[in-house]
């Protein structure tokens, strides 16, 4: 037996010029992909705003991206019927259930008016596995992706680990946080594969009109970048803002449209989205899939069916909630110093520029505030409220508040907000 040098079996075989890898014991491995990557920003922020509200800590949480309903009564029923078949216990195509897929296809088409074959869609384990299942099918080692920023906090991190090279471009208030074709053309090199379009957007709640669609799409055929649009938030538009898809004006050979029912359902927990692409990505990332995960529960996906089939009807309703919300936020923020809004059109966020409150008035313990990091941390540990920084979207000096919470809720803890700066930064 070979005496324990702190070094792993491998090297304690005694092969010649074996690679010593160090123990577990000895040092705590974790491979170089992984190494540097921290977890999703909102979430880890919910997840302390429940830890909190569990110890009996008054906690209101902005950071959440889902919404505050419970998922419809027609889709829990239509899953306890699914129940009753054994079918549903056992494996299913690694790409979908051929009547979701089907589903998708129709539900993606109407929307587009585009044609889509059921043999062009999978469904993934969210919209997040969706992403990433296109990233990997169209990356190769070194692609570069141009991503607007403020964006979506895993789209770089997603990237990354598909091995291409993640290429923010800044937007702002001034051009309601829209990419031109201008500042994309700016960032494109010869290394450049991939353009992200996420409209509505989460963080910034911007709405491209159609026009602007057809304008980047058409930069993007003439270059002959791919074009991946996300559109998960697609329901919700308020004020008169209309949602367009740049699927209808993008070269279908280098198309990826992303969806899913996480929002408009209240999928979030069940895990359901997917891709429409051509078939030949469709089977590379099928068998990407059959290797990783295997096909997405049954269940969940019998969900999904029956969300498609009821229509838009739940979706609608909570948007005119979001509106109303939205309103009632907006009256409250805009009279919040050190705060300047600009009215999001679509999603449920407020992405608010908070520099006028980070000139180093308001101290978290010793330490003047500087950033929306160190904002966000004294606001949940002063006050209770938990929203994200900028940071995790790449646009420090602002925060992210999400309006799917309820009227009082949302009023007592943008009032808390509003109380604090008032009195410090007037002060
Ligand atoms: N894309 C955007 C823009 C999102 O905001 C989210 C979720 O927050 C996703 C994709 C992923 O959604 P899912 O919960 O279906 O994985």
């Amino acid at each position: 037996m070979t005496e324990n040098t702190g070094t792993s079996t491998l090297a304690a075989s005694g092969a010649e010029g074996a690679i010593r890898i160090p123990a577990r014991e000895a040092e705590p491995w974790v491979s170089t992909l992984l190494g540097g990557l921290q977890e999703s920003a909102p979430q880890a922020i919910d997840a302390l705003a429940k830890r909190y509200r569990a110890e009996g800590r008054p906690v209101i949480a902005f950071g959440a991206g889902e919404p505050d309903f419970d998922t419809p009564a027609h889709i829990v029923d239509a899953v306890r019927e699914a129940l009753s078949d054994p079918a549903t216990y056992h494996y299913s195509p690694p790409a979908g259930l051929p009547a979701l897929r089907s589903a998708v296809a129709t539900e993606v088409a109407g929307y587009t008016g585009l044609n889509v074959d059921a043999s062009e869609v999978m469904v993934s384990n969210g919209g997040k596995q969706a992403i990433y299942n296109a990233l990997t099918a169209v990356l190769d080692p070194g692609d570069e992706v141009i991503i607007p920023a403020p964006y979506w906090t895993s789209y770089p991190e997603q990237v990354a680990l598909a091995g291409g090279v993640p290429v923010p471009v800044a937007t702002g208030p001034e051009s309601e946080f829209k990419a031109t074709v201008a500042s994309l053309e700016a960032a494109r090199t010869e290394r450049t594969r991939l353009l992200i379009v996420t409209s509505p957007s989460n963080p910034t709640g911007s709405v491209y009109t159609e026009d602007e669609l057809r304008e980047i799409a058409e930069w993007a055929n003439s270059t002959g970048i791919w074009v991946l649009t996300d559109e998960m938030y697609r329901h919700f538009v308020y004020d008169g803002a209309e949602f367009s898809s740049i699927a209808p004006f993008v070269q279908r050979n280098r198309l990826l449209i992303v969806g899913g029912l996480a929002k408009s359902h209240v999928l979030t927990g069940w895990r359901l989205g997917w891709v429409v692409s051509t078939p030949r990505i469709v089977q590379a990332m099928t068998s990407f899939q059959s290797h990783t995960t295997g096909n997405v529960s049954n269940v969940s996906q019998h969900a999904a069916l029956a969300a498609l089939v009821g229509g838009d009807a739940f979706p609608e309703q909570m948007r005119q909630v979001f509106e109303r919300r939205r309103q009632l936020a907006l009256a409250i923020l805009e009279r919040t110093p050190g705060f300047t809004v600009t009215p999001p059109s679509g999603a449920f966020y407020f992405f608010v520029d908070a520099r006028g409150a980070l000139g180093g008035e308001l101290q978290l313990g010793e330490d003047p505030v500087r950033t929306s990091m160190q904002l966000s941390t004294l606001l949940l540990e002063r006050i209770d409220v938990a929203v994200v920084p900028g940071e995790a979207f790449g646009a420090p000096g602002f925060l992210r508040f999400s309006y799917a919470l309820d009227d009082a809720q949302l009023t007592e803890g943008l009032e808390r907000i509003r109380e604090l700066l008032a009195s410090e930064l007037i002060a």
